[in-house]
Formats: C-alpha cells, structure tokens, sequence
C-alpha cells in the first residue's frame, strides 16, 4: 500500500511561484520609482478589480479587517447600534462590528448552505438594527434577494464580507456589488497578496468620498483632515502585485471549480454530506466544507 499522501493546506510559495518574474520586476520598477503607499498601482489596481466584479467604485485599504469596519465608521450610527451577523463566519467579522462599539445579533445559518438564513434574520430586527452584514462564506453567495428586501424594508445598510468570495455571483451578479463589498486579499485568500490587503467596494458612489479620506487620516488635502480617520492605505506593491494575479484569477477559479466537481463525483454521498450546489450560484470554492455524517439521518436538499 502506498504511503498517504501529505497535502498541504495551502502552499503558498507553490501558489505564487507562476508569477515570480512577473513579481520580480515588479519589485525592481517599483524601488527606482520610489513611490511607495497609494500610488498609481493602487488607482489601476481599483479600476481593475472593480471592473472585475462590475461595481460602479473600489477602495483599496489596509485589510479585509479594515474594509468591513470603516463602512461602520462612516455611517455614524450611534454607539451600540444592533448589526445582524451570521453565527458562524471567521472572527473577523465580529470583531469589525464590537471594534466599532456596536452589537452583534447573531443569525443561524441554512444547513443546506451554511450561510445566513434568510428566514431567521426579520425575527431579529429591532428598532436599534442599523445593518446586516452577511458573509458569503467558502467563497458562496448568500441568498440575496429575500436579503435585499429585508434591507429596503426595514432601511438597513448592507455590508458584505467578501473575504472569501472574489468573483462569486449570485444570479448573475457578483458579491459585493449589492451594498458595501469588504474584501480582504490576506495571502490564503483567493485573489491574495504577499502580505495584508484589502478593498471595499461600493454600490452607492455617494459614500465614495468620505471612505476614500477615511483610509488616509481623514483628509482629502494634505494637513487639512475632515474626520478622525483610520491609516488603512494600500502599499504600491501589493497593488502591484494584486494586479498581476489578477489577470490569473479567472484561471485559478476555473482550476477551483474543476476540483469541486472532481469531488463531488467522487467523494461518497453516503458516507459524508458534500456541499449544497445550485444553478444560480457561481461559487469560487475558497473552502470545500464537507460534513461528516456520524450517523445523523439528515438529508441535503438541492
Ligand atoms: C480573512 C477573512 C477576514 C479578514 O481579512 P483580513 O485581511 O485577515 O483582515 C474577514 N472575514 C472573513 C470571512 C475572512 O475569511
């Protein structure tokens, strides 16, 4: 019998060795040019990724961390706002919603798709609830349009954390183009850096301004600052970066998609519950989840 073998998690000096000249030169330009934090890599690399994902704007910042958090700032709801979350997301983005002095209320998710369940989320507005922040988890897109009425219905602002969901669309339509779209390009990530990054895209241009003086210190003129402000700037390099990977990420999801459904063809059905799939959704697999069974009679729907 031939020895198991050991597969990383995630390789990531195997994941970005296709792109090491192209990085390399990259470096070098850079360090001659010697402009180094939002600078025209940045600028070409918004344009670039919000074309990707066909939203009207795209901020580069610091991290996804960042990009779900300065949303919350922006919005000044008042302190201890009620913000409805997903139970079951990374820290992240539980963090992003106590580090800005809200609440989070939680949402369990659909079993089927272990995203926020739609059905569950109105017996948890109040009249404190500013937002819902949904997470398209594993790279899938939640189930939005029942999450969009809930949002005009109650006038609540929509955050999507789009940290593992870089090109995945619902019904055509790609994850963070339906309110603010916080994305973190962290290394593991889909489209990832080679180091911290991230972005928020938007769907109302109007919040454009403010976000975008937001990351730099408050301020749209240098020494004159509007408000408090984060430092959450995008390096030149990692733009740069970004940018090259960019251009491969179609070809890394089509590589995804083809071991999803390697998978799901030959893994057994009955001795584990492979991933919920449908038509509508265009998923780009960040995670693979599979449910072991343990004897529990649950059946998935399609
Ligand atoms: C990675 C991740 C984040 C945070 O992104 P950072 O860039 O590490 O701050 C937020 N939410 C989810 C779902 C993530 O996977």
């Amino acid at each position: 019998m031939s020895p198991t073998p050991n597969i990383d998690y995630e390789n990531l000096s195997g994941l970005n060795a296709p792109f090491k000249e192209a990085y390399e030169a990259e470096f070098s330009r850079l360090l001659e040019k010697g402009w180094f934090v939002l600078g025209e890599q940045v600028t070409s690399f918004e344009e670039e990724f919000a074309a990707y994902i066909g939203a009207p704007t795209f901020l580069g910042v610091a991290s996804g961390l960042d990009a779900l958090e300065m949303p919350l700032k922006i919005m000044d709801f008042p302190v201890g706002s009620e913000i409805i979350v997903p139970s079951n997301t990374y820290i992240a983005t539980i963090n992003a919603i106590l580090n800005t002095g809200h609440k989070p209320v939680f949402v369990e998710p659909d079993m089927d798709t272990y995203l926020i369940d739609p059905k569950k989320i109105e017996e948890k507005i109040t009249a404190n609830t500013k937002a819902i922040m949904v997470v398209h988890l594993y790279g899938k897109p939640c189930e939005m349009d029942p999450i969009m009425a809930l949002c005009a219905k109650y006038n609540l602002e929509l955050i999507e954390d789009c940290a593992q969901s870089h090109g995945a669309k619902y019904k055509g339509q790609a994850t963070g183009t339906f309110g603010f779209g916080a994305f973190s390009f962290y290394p593991t990530k889909n489209l990832g850096a080679l180091g911290d990054a991230g972005g928020i895209s938007l769907s109302n241009v109007d919040h454009y301004d403010k976000l975008k003086a937001w990351r730099n210190y408050g301020s749209f003129i240098k020494y004159k600052n509007e408000y408090v402000g984060d430092n959450s700037r995008l390096d030149e390099i990692q733009a740069g970066f970004l940018r090259i990977k960019l251009k491969a990420l179609d070809q890394i999801t089509a590589h995804k998609r083809g071991l999803a459904n390697l998978y799901h063809e030959l893994l057994d059905g009955d001795k584990v519950i492979l991933p919920h799939r449908a038509n509508h959704l265009e998923e780009v697999h960040h995670i693979f989840p599979i449910h072991g069974k343990a004897g529990s009679k649950r059946k998935r729907t399609e």
